[in-house]
């Protein structure tokens, strides 16, 4: 076997092979699981191409194992797929495609091998190895894919122009493929791309999204990014992650490139954390720069209220980009609107009631947003950095002791709404709200302690004062 198998899997490879011996047809192992399998990373899904029936091989197989594993099927796409040993497996006969030019979706045809390798994406998806009995465990690779994976190379196996205006999704997939394996696309394949970009508006919004996901899930999502940025795709998909880029100059005042530093701080993030949100708000934290961007004589370039007007974008982007509309999304816009926070009491003196503020802002969300706020210190200047970073580890253990006294992180209110109708005999009402809310700025201002005690007697006096009797 040309590739390093384990028993298992080399089991499994057996059964198909023999499986498709008895229904007289040749058959291979293809694509991403070849590719994985030679880079040495890990892979569960296995791909089988055959002359002939898909559905009707997966089915064989399937017998062949105890207990039978259920098979799933779509009819119209001649694909079956099955799951075992921890193994996904996917059956498809050999097809040859021809496109359209308004749909990637392809007319269909059986075929050999050959065509079948032909439609693939990349020559390192195109490999093969051969289940058959003249040639098995052999690697069929008509267009040296091994080569490229050597030499960290994305191509396309056909002319790359018309790979891409066939399937415009092969463009994210490139730039993906680049980003999760560090590989670099060759050069006339990104001029390809470059010149196929305005072709990604037939792709759906859900695939895109898909694309982008994995790429902010690489370690250094920045270089998928960065690609994007240079193809045109970014202006095209994501047209207010391509504004944050370019500096602008007035009477010798600059101002950061806000693209390269949003992608830094996503790389950042992306060293502690793999939760895909917390990477998703390190994406939007600038969101609106370009929009709040002002040159102020005397001052230089500000950007006041990016925080707001960002978070207020958030839910905009998230269904331009089909992301879901829901806690998590809250959870992004949340971050985005406090991310100056914490470094922002770095400048100050900070007063406890600060930081208990901020506590009762960010809640149970505290150390995902202290999380941002360190990936968001980019700065060439090495000492910066680290009095930054200095001045930040403070603000947390502050937070800390705070924390700890007044127990603000998961704060639900010592008086309740309940509580104050029941005393005054009120209805619900504005009256009700207001009441809360003193007592609530009266704990956050540390007039009052966290306690149902001093907030009871604190409601008895200052309802006396609005003129609220019993
Ligand atoms: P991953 O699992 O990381 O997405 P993969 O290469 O296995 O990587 P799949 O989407 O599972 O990706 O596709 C399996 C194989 O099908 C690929 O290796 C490639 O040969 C082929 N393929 C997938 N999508 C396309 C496409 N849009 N155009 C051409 N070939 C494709």
């Amino acid at each position: 076997m040309f590739i390093k198998c384990n028993d298992k899997e080399l089991e499994i490879l057996k059964i198909i092979a023999h499986s498709a011996k008895e229904l007289g047809m040749s058959c291979y192992l293809i694509g991403g699981f070849v590719r994985d399998k030679i880079l040495g990373r890990p892979t569960k899904d296995m791909d089988i191409v055959c002359m002939g029936d898909g559905i009707a091989l997966a089915g064989r197989v399937a017998e062949k194992f105890n207990p039978i594993p259920e098979v799933n099927f779509f009819k119209n796409f001649g694909t079956a797929q099955l799951k075992t040993g921890g193994l996904e497996i996917e059956f498809v006969g050999a097809r040859k495609e021809s496109y359209k030019h308004n749909s990637r979706k392809p007319e269909v045809e059986p075929g050999t091998i050959e065509d079948d390798q032909n439609r693939r994406d990349f020559t390192i998806n195109a490999m093969a190895i051969s289940l058959n009995k003249d040639d098995y465990g052999e690697l069929i690779d008509p267009f040296n894919g091994i080569q490229d994976l050597a030499n960290k190379n994305i191509q396309t196996p056909l002319a790359p122009a018309q790979t891409f205006s066939d399937d415009p999704l092969r463009m994210m997939r490139a730039i993906r493929f680049a980003s999760q394996l560090h590989f670099t696309i060759n050069a006339e394949t990104f001029t390809a791309i470059k010149e196929n970009a305005g072709r990604i508006k037939i792709v759906s919004g859900e695939r895109i999204a898909d694309e982008l996901n994995k790429i902010l899930m690489c370690p250094k999502p920045s270089v998928g990014f960065d690609l994007l940025y240079k193809s045109g795709l970014l202006k095209i998909i994501f047209p207010q992650m391509a504004d944050l880029a370019g500096a602008e100059y007035i009477e010798g005042h600059g101002h950061k490139d806000n693209f390269y530093h949003t992608i830094q701080v996503v790389d950042n993030i992306a060293a502690h954390t793999n939760d895909i949100w917390l990477r998703w708000a390190a994406v939007l934290h600038d969101i609106a720069k370009p929009v709040t961007k002002k040159f102020e004589e005397g001052h230089g370039w500000t950007f006041h209220g990016h925080e707001v007007v960002g978070g207020r974008m958030v839910p905009k982007i998230f269904a331009q980009l089909k992301l879901p509309q829901n806690e998590k999304m809250k959870f992004v816009r949340k971050m985005v609107e406090l991310h100056l926070r914490p470094i922002s009491l770095t400048k100050e003196n900070i007063t406890d009631s600060a930081i208990r503020r901020l506590l009762f802002d960010a809640g149970e969300d505290i150390d995902a947003l202290m999380t941002l706020c360190a990936a968001d210190i980019t700065s060439k200047n090495k000492l910066k950095v680290k009095r930054y970073l200095e001045n930040f580890e403070m603000v947390k253990k502050r937070c800390a002791e705070v924390e700890a006294k007044d127990h603000l992180r998961n704060w639900q209110p010592p008086i309740t709404g309940e509580i104050i109708m029941e005393t005054f005999k009120l209805p619900p009402s504005r009256t009700v709200g207001d009441l809360k809310n003193v007592i609530r700025e009266a704990i956050l201002d540390g007039i009052i302690p966290n306690d149902y005690r001093a907030a009871y007697a604190y409601m008895m006096a200052k309802a006396k004062e609005m003129g609220i009797t019993k």
